[in-house]
């Protein structure tokens, strides 16, 4: 069974409240090639939100960092609770188009629900129970999940380790995940545990 569920303006500011809040921190830091200071270098995204997370592409600025000193320049990107890398669609649709295309009974009723078709959500389903069981915030947080998240329901399994409300578990999700939403910023975890 489908339980539509759709993420509402305040669950995104929450989020935008977070990524300010990570790239503060990290505006805070050095450039890691020439010892510069970083300043904001934002640049503008058109996310998608499918029907689920309309209202979260109304905040289409991915935060980034950029060295002011001339002839490095060097970019700086942050981790993100929004962006979940290069995918258009927001990084709470890839959690929840997932978990609705696991209850649902045929693809196009999940599309239908969604809003993202069907082929996304498949590659997105590889995705979760392959590339992203290898990363590294994937196997800290399955360390900490006892016994762990069965593997063929990720990421239904997941968010019903990590909160009870759908809403704090998907923002959790992701904050779990923000490390490796870019690969200009090694060690972003740091980070994300002074923002949460
Ligand atoms: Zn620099």
């Amino acid at each position: 069974m489908i339980d539509p569920f759709v993420l509402r303006i305040e669950f995104f500011e929450g989020l935008v409240a977070i990524d300010e809040a990570i790239v503060e921190r990290a505006a805070a830091e050095p450039c890691r090639e020439c010892g510069g200071a970083l300043h904001r270098g934002d640049h503008p995204r058109k996310p998608r939100g499918g029907l689920l997370a309309m209202a979260g592409e109304a905040f289409s600025r991915r935060f980034n960092l950029c060295c002011g000193q001339d002839g490095c320049r060097r970019r700086a990107m942050p981790p993100s609770v929004r962006f979940l890398g290069r995918r258009v669609y927001l990084g709470a649709v890839v959690i929840l188009a997932a978990t609705v295309s696991l209850a649902a009974a045929t693809s196009a009723a999940a599309t239908r629900t969604t809003g993202v078709p069907a082929r996304t959500t498949r590659r997105w389903l590889r995705w979760w129970r392959g590339p992203l069981t290898a990363s590294a915030p994937f196997v800290e947080l399955s360390a900490r999940l006892v016994p762990a998240p069965e593997r063929q329901r990720i990421p239904q399994s997941l968010l019903e380790r990590l909160a009870d409300e759908r809403p704090a578990a998907i923002a959790k999700l992701l904050a779990w995940l923000a490390p490796i939403t870019t690969t200009s910023c090694p060690d972003g975890s740091r980070f994300l545990r002074a923002a949460m």
